[in-house]
């Protein structure tokens, strides 16, 4: 006698992210994995009507900051996400195991994998509390260990925010690079640029790619180059992928990046350098939510409340669009954990967007194409097992949407709230669980695992 079925996704468009087609299919889910795509209508304890809906598989955000945070793994889920990659820009745990059976015992919406970080939280650990200042020898002799270690109890890579340790020295990068290349794990850099302007901050971090053969991710690339300068680090780019290097870059879909007031971007004299404007800064969190800085409060807030995050407005336009038509680029979200009402509207917009915009507006990608972006691509490159495709014996994280009515309602936090939850995304499955039912988030559902690289 034949199990029955747990679920069955009837009459929807399926996504092939491989072949890039789409076709109308029946998906049978049983336990935790896809085990039938079929034309042959099926049955279930519960069957899902699709008619009129994409069925793809669940999107993989390369770059984020959730790290467990439970507000975040919500606003991710209904984005469409089903696996978060975190630990980015050098911030995260460092006691890799810890992490991960912490998250084990108090379950997670979605899927996580984790980087551990060099240029916070490795550096910290070190003892270095300067970020203009290189790490001795013995420094770097225990951030090896440290990350070696991290590595070793399945972190997927160890990522870089130099940006937030700008003295951090090439001998220092090229120590981690050259752990993360013996393991063949990706590096993710968020670039140190000294001005606007800078493209030595990518030559410097390619040099590293060929004196250790390290998987390079640049990350975020439009909030590092989006000002002027990104046809010339594209090209940059591209030359190095040209010459043998194995590179990708992620972005999102805005222009204005956020970070923390306390970090060396918003130092002054980076402030100064950078040409940066007290008006162009927006306040994401806090009491002073949605208002624009001048000198006054920008000291205020860093001297008080040195963990707000601002919003700098580059006031750009097509950059972001640009960068993810690029083969090599793949949508991510950098989104980080705050409370409710606050943040960037990335945190709850960009997949929503991302197919919104570059899809059903302006054409510039086909679905498939932009769905193997946000699926088949990143589950390649993290070289995550039965992700990424719709496939009997792949892993039952799903996304169905309406791709009409697909559209992100997140805003800045001086127009309303960055948190705002889409519309047209209506069901999101993680391991073959409905963490989104009806476009309704599932509050007890926490099926997300772990993801351990033990290579
Ligand atoms: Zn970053
Ligand atoms: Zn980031």
């Amino acid at each position: 006698m034949r199990v029955e079925l747990d679920l069955a996704i009837n009459d929807g468009s399926v996504i092939d992210t491989e072949k890039r087609r789409r076709r109308p299919l029946n998906v049978g889910i049983r336990g935790d994995k896809i085990v039938a795509v079929t034309a042959q209508k099926l049955k279930a304890k519960r069957v899902i009507d699709a008619c009129g809906l994409i069925v793809s598989p669940g999107f993989i955000d390369v770059h984020a900051h959730l790290d467990g945070d439970a507000y975040g793994g919500e606003l991710a889920a209904c984005q469409g996400i089903t696996t978060s990659i975190g630990g980015n820009c050098g911030l995260s745990p460092i006691e890799m195991e810890d992490f991960f059976q912490a998250q084990e015992r108090d379950g997670y919406p979605i899927h996580q994998a984790e980087y551990v970080g060099h240029s916070f939280s490795l550096r910290r650990e070190a003892g270095l509390k300067n970020p203009y200042v290189p790490a001795s020898p013995e420094q770097i002799a225990r951030m090896e260990c440290l990350a070696q270690k991290a590595l070793e109890e399945g972190a997927c890579g160890i990522s870089f925010g130099l940006d937030y340790s700008p003295g951090a020295s090439l001998e220092e990068i090229r120590a981690l690079a050259a752990l993360c290349a013996a393991k063949d794990r990706v590096m993710p850099v968020h670039t140190r640029l000294f001005t606007r302007y800078d493209l030595d901050s990518l030559t410097e971090i390619l040099s590293i790619a060929r004196d250790t053969g390290v998987r390079l991710l640049f990350s975020h690339f439009v909030y590092q180059y989006g000002e002027g300068d990104l046809d010339s680090a594209l090209e940059i780019v591209d030359k190095a992928r040209d010459a043998g290097l194995d590179i990708h870059i992620d972005s999102g879909m805005y222009t204005d990046w956020a970070t923390y007031i306390h970090t060396a971007t918003y130092d002054l004299q980076t402030i100064h350098d950078n040409g940066m404007h007290f008006h162009d800064m927006m306040v994401a969190t806090g009491p002073y939510i949605g208002q624009r800085l001048d000198f006054e409060l920008y000291a205020k807030i860093r001297n008080e409340y040195p963990d707000e995050s601002i919003i700098y407005c580059n006031h750009l336009k097509d950059e972001a669009h640009r960068t993810l038509r690029c083969p090599y680029a793949m949508p991510s979200t950098d989104m980080g954990a705050y409370s409710p009402g606050e943040g960037h509207p990335q945190i709850a917009g960009t997949f929503p967007k991302f197919i919104k915009d570059m899809v059903r507006i302006r054409g510039e990608l086909s679905l498939e194409e932009a769905l193997s972006k946000a699926t088949l691509l990143p589950a390649r490159l993290f070289a995550i097992p039965g992700k990424g495709k719709i496939e009997e014996g792949f892993d039952a994280d799903l996304t169905v949407f309406d791709f009409d009515r697909l559209s992100d309602l997140a805003v800045y936090p001086d127009q309303g709230r960055p948190d705002a939850k889409p519309v047209g995304i209506e069901y999101v499955m993680v391991a073959g669980n409905l963490v989104v039912d009806q476009g309704i988030y599932q509050n007890s559902q926490r099926p997300g695992r772990v993801i351990r690289y033990m290579r």
